[in-house]
Protein backbone atom coordinates (compact mmCIF):
# COMPACT_ATOMS: atom_id res chain seq x y z
CA UNK A 1 0.00 0.00 0.00
CA UNK A 2 1.02 3.53 -0.26
CA UNK A 3 1.99 4.80 3.00
CA UNK A 4 3.56 7.96 4.57
CA UNK A 5 4.21 8.41 0.43
CA UNK A 6 6.40 5.24 0.39
CA UNK A 7 5.51 1.95 -1.10
CA UNK A 8 4.94 -0.46 1.08
CA UNK A 9 5.07 -4.17 1.00
CA UNK A 10 4.58 -6.55 3.66
CA UNK A 11 5.48 -9.50 1.90
CA UNK A 12 5.57 -13.64 3.43
CA UNK A 13 9.46 -13.90 4.17
CA UNK A 14 10.21 -17.56 4.84
CA UNK A 15 13.02 -18.75 6.80
CA UNK A 16 14.98 -21.95 6.04
CA UNK A 17 13.39 -23.33 9.29
CA UNK A 18 10.30 -22.91 6.91
CA UNK A 19 8.45 -20.43 9.46
CA UNK A 20 6.96 -17.61 7.73
CA UNK A 21 6.68 -14.12 9.30
CA UNK A 22 5.93 -10.59 7.85
CA UNK A 23 8.35 -7.64 7.21
CA UNK A 24 7.79 -4.49 5.92
CA UNK A 25 10.16 -3.20 2.91
CA UNK A 26 9.27 -0.11 1.55
CA UNK A 27 10.39 1.81 -2.03
CA UNK A 28 10.13 5.46 -3.42
CA UNK A 29 8.78 4.38 -6.68
CA UNK A 30 6.89 1.00 -6.08
CA UNK A 31 9.23 -0.81 -8.73
CA UNK A 32 12.60 -1.27 -7.18
CA UNK A 33 14.70 -0.14 -4.47
CA UNK A 34 12.87 -1.69 -1.82
CA UNK A 35 14.56 -2.35 1.88
CA UNK A 36 13.47 -4.00 4.40
CA UNK A 37 12.91 -2.58 7.96
CA UNK A 38 15.52 -3.38 10.44
CA UNK A 39 12.96 -5.67 12.25
CA UNK A 40 10.69 -7.57 10.95
CA UNK A 41 7.10 -7.48 12.34
CA UNK A 42 6.17 -8.71 15.55
CA UNK A 43 3.57 -10.08 15.74
CA UNK A 44 1.41 -10.89 19.18
CA UNK A 45 -0.16 -14.12 19.81
CA UNK A 46 -3.87 -15.06 20.90
CA UNK A 47 -4.17 -17.94 23.32
CA UNK A 48 -3.56 -20.44 20.79
CA UNK A 49 -0.53 -20.01 20.14
CA UNK A 50 0.45 -19.96 15.63
CA UNK A 51 2.87 -22.55 14.49
CA UNK A 52 3.13 -20.45 11.67
CA UNK A 53 1.58 -17.18 10.34
CA UNK A 54 1.55 -16.08 6.25
CA UNK A 55 0.00 -14.38 3.53
CA UNK A 56 -0.96 -11.19 4.77
CA UNK A 57 -3.66 -9.08 2.94
CA UNK A 58 -3.37 -5.23 4.31
CA UNK A 59 -6.28 -3.26 4.77
CA UNK A 60 -7.10 0.40 5.04
CA UNK A 61 -10.17 0.53 6.42
CA UNK A 62 -12.48 3.17 6.94
CA UNK A 63 -12.92 3.07 10.47
CA UNK A 64 -9.04 4.11 10.31
CA UNK A 65 -7.31 1.21 10.92
CA UNK A 66 -4.67 -0.62 9.10
CA UNK A 67 -5.74 -4.44 9.47
CA UNK A 68 -3.41 -6.93 8.31
CA UNK A 69 -5.72 -10.28 7.72
CA UNK A 70 -3.40 -13.58 7.55
CA UNK A 71 -3.28 -17.51 7.73
CA UNK A 72 -2.63 -18.62 11.09
CA UNK A 73 -1.71 -22.24 10.89
CA UNK A 74 -1.95 -24.43 14.26
CA UNK A 75 -1.29 -28.47 14.04
CA UNK A 76 -4.64 -30.18 14.07
CA UNK A 77 -4.85 -31.20 18.05
CA UNK A 78 -7.03 -34.59 16.53
CA UNK A 79 -4.29 -35.39 14.02
CA UNK A 80 -3.59 -39.03 14.32
CA UNK A 81 -0.47 -40.09 16.16
CA UNK A 82 2.35 -40.04 13.32
CA UNK A 83 0.20 -37.49 11.14
CA UNK A 84 2.65 -34.80 11.10
CA UNK A 85 0.85 -32.65 8.02
CA UNK A 86 -2.99 -32.50 9.72
CA UNK A 87 -3.39 -28.90 10.48
CA UNK A 88 -6.23 -25.97 11.30
CA UNK A 89 -6.13 -22.87 9.07
CA UNK A 90 -7.68 -19.72 10.25
CA UNK A 91 -7.38 -16.06 9.81
CA UNK A 92 -5.36 -13.82 12.23
CA UNK A 93 -6.72 -10.64 12.46
CA UNK A 94 -4.07 -7.62 13.58
CA UNK A 95 -4.37 -3.95 13.10
CA UNK A 96 -2.03 -0.93 13.44
CA UNK A 97 -1.37 2.80 12.73
CA UNK A 98 1.97 2.39 11.64
CA UNK A 99 2.84 -1.25 10.86
CA UNK A 100 5.26 -1.31 14.11
CA UNK A 101 2.95 -2.09 16.74
CA UNK A 102 0.58 -4.50 15.97
CA UNK A 103 -2.28 -5.23 17.89
CA UNK A 104 -3.91 -8.67 17.50
CA UNK A 105 -7.61 -9.51 17.49
CA UNK A 106 -9.15 -12.95 17.96
CA UNK A 107 -9.51 -14.94 14.58
CA UNK A 108 -12.21 -14.76 12.72
CA UNK A 109 -14.70 -17.50 13.63
CA UNK A 110 -16.98 -18.72 10.58
CA UNK A 111 -18.97 -22.04 10.23
CA UNK A 112 -16.38 -23.33 7.94
CA UNK A 113 -13.50 -25.83 10.06
CA UNK A 114 -10.99 -24.02 8.13
CA UNK A 115 -10.54 -20.17 6.52
CA UNK A 116 -7.65 -19.33 4.44
CA UNK A 117 -7.27 -16.37 2.38
CA UNK A 118 -9.78 -13.69 4.17
CA UNK A 119 -9.57 -10.34 3.26
CA UNK A 120 -11.16 -7.61 4.60
CA UNK A 121 -13.79 -5.08 2.56
CA UNK A 122 -12.12 -1.66 2.67
CA UNK A 123 -16.02 -0.27 3.48
CA UNK A 124 -18.46 -0.93 6.31
CA UNK A 125 -21.30 -2.77 4.40
CA UNK A 126 -24.66 -2.38 5.66
CA UNK A 127 -22.91 -1.30 9.38
CA UNK A 128 -20.64 -3.90 9.43
CA UNK A 129 -17.59 -5.25 8.98
CA UNK A 130 -17.26 -7.24 5.69
CA UNK A 131 -15.31 -10.26 4.84
CA UNK A 132 -14.50 -12.05 1.52
CA UNK A 133 -13.69 -16.05 2.94
CA UNK A 134 -12.74 -19.13 1.46
CA UNK A 135 -14.31 -21.96 3.60
CA UNK A 136 -12.76 -25.29 3.34
CA UNK A 137 -13.52 -28.48 4.23
CA UNK A 138 -9.63 -29.65 5.14
CA UNK A 139 -6.37 -27.85 5.48
CA UNK A 140 -4.87 -28.96 2.03
CA UNK A 141 -8.34 -29.36 0.07
CA UNK A 142 -11.19 -27.16 -0.43
CA UNK A 143 -13.40 -30.29 -0.87
CA UNK A 144 -16.87 -29.64 -1.11
CA UNK A 145 -17.08 -26.34 0.05
CA UNK A 146 -14.08 -23.41 -1.87
CA UNK A 147 -14.94 -20.44 -3.78
CA UNK A 148 -14.86 -17.18 -2.71
CA UNK A 149 -17.41 -16.24 0.33
CA UNK A 150 -18.93 -13.21 1.54
CA UNK A 151 -19.84 -12.72 5.33
CA UNK A 152 -20.78 -9.73 7.92
CA UNK A 153 -19.72 -9.61 11.20
CA UNK A 154 -20.68 -6.45 13.44
CA UNK A 155 -17.38 -6.54 15.66
CA UNK A 156 -13.93 -6.95 14.40
CA UNK A 157 -12.21 -7.37 18.00
CA UNK A 158 -14.10 -10.90 18.13
CA UNK A 159 -15.32 -11.16 14.23
CA UNK A 160 -17.49 -13.90 13.98
CA UNK A 161 -19.22 -14.67 10.35
CA UNK A 162 -22.98 -17.10 10.57
CA UNK A 163 -23.29 -16.97 7.04
CA UNK A 164 -21.14 -17.25 3.95
CA UNK A 165 -22.43 -16.64 0.39
CA UNK A 166 -20.52 -17.65 -2.10
CA UNK A 167 -20.02 -14.94 -4.19
CA UNK A 168 -17.02 -17.19 -7.00
CA UNK A 169 -17.63 -20.79 -7.08
CA UNK A 170 -15.04 -23.43 -8.09
CA UNK A 171 -16.03 -24.68 -11.70
CA UNK A 172 -14.83 -28.18 -13.31
CA UNK A 173 -12.18 -27.55 -16.36
CA UNK A 174 -11.02 -24.53 -15.61
CA UNK A 175 -7.95 -22.77 -13.89
CA UNK A 176 -9.70 -22.82 -10.59
CA UNK A 177 -11.09 -25.94 -10.66
CA UNK A 178 -9.69 -27.39 -7.52
CA UNK A 179 -9.46 -24.24 -5.16
CA UNK A 180 -9.30 -20.62 -5.40
CA UNK A 181 -9.14 -17.15 -3.31
CA UNK A 182 -9.26 -13.81 -3.15
CA UNK A 183 -5.79 -11.91 -3.38
CA UNK A 184 -5.79 -8.22 -2.19
CA UNK A 185 -8.74 -6.22 -1.16
CA UNK A 186 -10.86 -5.22 -4.40
CA UNK A 187 -10.25 -1.95 -5.98
CA UNK A 188 -13.41 -0.05 -6.08
CA UNK A 189 -13.85 1.14 -9.78
CA UNK A 190 -16.79 3.48 -11.68
CA UNK A 191 -18.53 0.38 -12.68
CA UNK A 192 -18.01 -1.72 -10.13
CA UNK A 193 -15.43 -4.06 -7.43
CA UNK A 194 -12.45 -5.24 -9.23
CA UNK A 195 -11.26 -7.98 -7.46
CA UNK A 196 -7.77 -10.53 -8.15
CA UNK A 197 -7.61 -13.82 -7.22
CA UNK A 198 -5.89 -17.10 -7.21
CA UNK A 199 -6.88 -20.19 -9.17
CA UNK A 200 -5.68 -23.75 -8.57
CA UNK A 201 -5.74 -26.81 -10.81
CA UNK A 202 -3.94 -30.09 -10.26
CA UNK A 203 -1.52 -31.17 -13.07
CA UNK A 204 0.56 -34.05 -13.59
CA UNK A 205 3.25 -31.85 -12.38
CA UNK A 206 1.52 -30.83 -9.29
CA UNK A 207 -0.56 -27.93 -8.90
CA UNK A 208 -0.34 -25.06 -11.21
CA UNK A 209 -1.61 -21.30 -9.38
CA UNK A 210 -2.44 -18.22 -11.70
CA UNK A 211 -4.02 -15.21 -11.57
CA UNK A 212 -7.43 -13.96 -12.67
CA UNK A 213 -9.88 -10.97 -12.00
CA UNK A 214 -13.63 -10.30 -12.41
CA UNK A 215 -15.41 -7.52 -11.12
CA UNK A 216 -18.63 -7.39 -8.64
CA UNK A 217 -21.71 -4.95 -8.53
CA UNK A 218 -20.99 -1.72 -6.36
CA UNK A 219 -24.39 -2.40 -4.50
CA UNK A 220 -24.34 -6.18 -4.34
CA UNK A 221 -20.75 -7.07 -3.23
CA UNK A 222 -21.62 -11.07 -3.77
CA UNK A 223 -22.61 -10.58 -7.44
CA UNK A 224 -19.85 -10.83 -10.10
CA UNK A 225 -20.83 -9.07 -12.81
CA UNK A 226 -17.97 -9.74 -15.72
CA UNK A 227 -15.17 -12.41 -15.17
CA UNK A 228 -13.15 -12.98 -18.37
CA UNK A 229 -12.45 -16.89 -18.85
CA UNK A 230 -9.23 -17.87 -18.10
CA UNK A 231 -6.40 -16.31 -16.54
CA UNK A 232 -4.97 -12.86 -16.65
CA UNK A 233 -1.25 -13.76 -15.51
CA UNK A 234 0.49 -16.93 -15.34
CA UNK A 235 3.72 -18.49 -14.32
CA UNK A 236 6.38 -17.73 -17.16
CA UNK A 237 10.19 -18.59 -17.37
CA UNK A 238 12.23 -18.44 -14.26
CA UNK A 239 8.79 -17.85 -12.61
CA UNK A 240 8.12 -21.34 -13.03
CA UNK A 241 10.92 -22.72 -10.68
CA UNK A 242 11.55 -22.25 -7.12
CA UNK A 243 10.40 -23.89 -3.74
CA UNK A 244 7.29 -24.64 -4.82
CA UNK A 245 7.29 -24.52 -8.46
CA UNK A 246 4.63 -23.22 -11.11
CA UNK A 247 3.11 -20.65 -8.51
CA UNK A 248 1.78 -17.28 -9.11
CA UNK A 249 0.18 -16.04 -6.07
CA UNK A 250 -0.52 -12.31 -5.17
CA UNK A 251 -1.81 -10.55 -2.36
CA UNK A 252 -1.46 -6.97 -2.84
CA UNK A 253 -1.85 -3.95 -5.11
CA UNK A 254 -1.57 -0.55 -5.23
CA UNK A 255 -3.89 2.20 -7.22
CA UNK A 256 -2.23 5.30 -7.42
CA UNK A 257 -3.44 8.65 -7.80
CA UNK A 258 -2.61 8.72 -11.35
CA UNK A 259 -4.20 5.53 -12.15
CA UNK A 260 -1.48 3.63 -12.15
CA UNK A 261 -2.12 -0.44 -10.59
CA UNK A 262 1.02 -1.97 -9.44
CA UNK A 263 0.18 -5.70 -9.39
CA UNK A 264 2.71 -7.34 -6.47
CA UNK A 265 2.87 -11.17 -6.94
CA UNK A 266 5.42 -14.05 -5.91
CA UNK A 267 6.60 -16.34 -8.50
CA UNK A 268 7.15 -20.21 -6.67
CA UNK A 269 7.12 -19.23 -3.27
CA UNK A 270 10.49 -17.74 -3.90
CA UNK A 271 10.36 -13.98 -5.45
CA UNK A 272 8.82 -11.03 -5.69
CA UNK A 273 7.63 -9.36 -8.81
CA UNK A 274 5.63 -6.25 -9.80
CA UNK A 275 3.22 -5.97 -13.23
CA UNK A 276 2.65 -2.49 -13.76
CA UNK A 277 -0.75 -1.85 -15.51
CA UNK A 278 -3.71 1.11 -15.18
CA UNK A 279 -7.39 1.35 -13.59
CA UNK A 280 -8.25 1.67 -17.02
CA UNK A 281 -6.78 -1.49 -18.68
CA UNK A 282 -8.03 -3.56 -15.99
CA UNK A 283 -11.15 -2.40 -16.59
CA UNK A 284 -11.28 -3.14 -20.00
CA UNK A 285 -9.41 -6.47 -19.81
CA UNK A 286 -12.07 -7.74 -17.15
CA UNK A 287 -15.14 -6.05 -18.93
CA UNK A 288 -14.38 -6.75 -22.50
CA UNK A 289 -12.71 -10.22 -22.68
CA UNK A 290 -14.90 -13.51 -23.65
CA UNK A 291 -15.83 -15.39 -20.41
CA UNK A 292 -15.43 -19.29 -19.95
CA UNK A 293 -17.76 -21.29 -22.31
CA UNK A 294 -16.65 -24.13 -20.17
CA UNK A 295 -16.22 -26.36 -23.18
CA UNK A 296 -13.89 -26.98 -26.05
CA UNK A 297 -16.94 -26.07 -28.54
CA UNK A 298 -17.77 -22.82 -26.88
CA UNK A 299 -13.94 -21.68 -27.01
CA UNK A 300 -14.16 -22.57 -30.88
CA UNK A 301 -17.37 -20.55 -31.12
CA UNK A 302 -15.74 -17.33 -29.33
CA UNK A 303 -12.72 -17.71 -30.97
CA UNK A 304 -14.39 -18.19 -34.64
CA UNK A 305 -16.69 -14.80 -33.81
CA UNK A 306 -13.71 -13.10 -33.27
CA UNK A 307 -12.00 -13.76 -36.02
CA UNK A 308 -14.92 -13.08 -38.24
CA UNK A 309 -15.16 -9.86 -36.72
CA UNK A 310 -11.19 -9.25 -37.09
CA UNK A 311 -11.43 -10.01 -40.71
CA UNK A 312 -14.53 -7.98 -41.41
CA UNK A 313 -16.46 -11.70 -42.38
CA UNK A 314 -19.70 -10.31 -39.89
CA UNK A 315 -20.76 -6.75 -39.66
CA UNK A 316 -23.31 -7.26 -37.24
CA UNK A 317 -21.59 -7.28 -33.46
CA UNK A 318 -19.91 -10.98 -33.09
CA UNK A 319 -22.09 -13.20 -31.61
CA UNK A 320 -20.25 -14.45 -28.42
CA UNK A 321 -20.70 -13.60 -24.86
CA UNK A 322 -18.35 -11.11 -23.00
CA UNK A 323 -16.86 -11.37 -19.62
CA UNK A 324 -20.08 -10.31 -18.70
CA UNK A 325 -21.53 -13.14 -16.39
CA UNK A 326 -25.21 -13.84 -15.38
CA UNK A 327 -27.06 -12.98 -19.28
C1 LIG B 1 -0.14 -20.55 0.34
C2 LIG B 1 0.62 -19.53 -0.52
C3 LIG B 1 1.52 -20.26 -1.48
C4 LIG B 1 0.74 -21.32 -2.25
C5 LIG B 1 1.63 -22.18 -3.11
C6 LIG B 1 -0.86 -21.51 -0.56
O1 LIG B 1 -1.53 -22.48 0.21
O2 LIG B 1 -1.09 -19.90 1.15
O3 LIG B 1 1.42 -18.68 0.29
O4 LIG B 1 2.06 -19.34 -2.41
O5 LIG B 1 0.06 -22.17 -1.35
O6 LIG B 1 2.57 -22.88 -2.33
Amino acid sequence: MKFNNKYVLVPRVEGADRKSFFAVAESPNGIDHFRFWDFPVVMPETDEPDTNIYDMRIIQHEDGWLYGLFCAERKDPSAPLGDQTSAIAQCGIARTKDLLHWERLDDLKTPSPQQRNVVLHPEFVKGQYAFYTRPQDSFLEAGKGGGIGFGLSSSIEHAVITEEWIVDEKAYHTVYELKNGLGPAPLKTAHGWLHLAHGVRNTAAGLRYVLYLFMTDLEDLTKVIYKPGGYFLAPEGEERIGDVSNVVFSNGWIADDDGTVYIYYASSDTRMHVAVSSIDRLIDYVMNNPADGFSSAQSLNTLTAIIKKNKGYESSAAKFSLGKTGQ
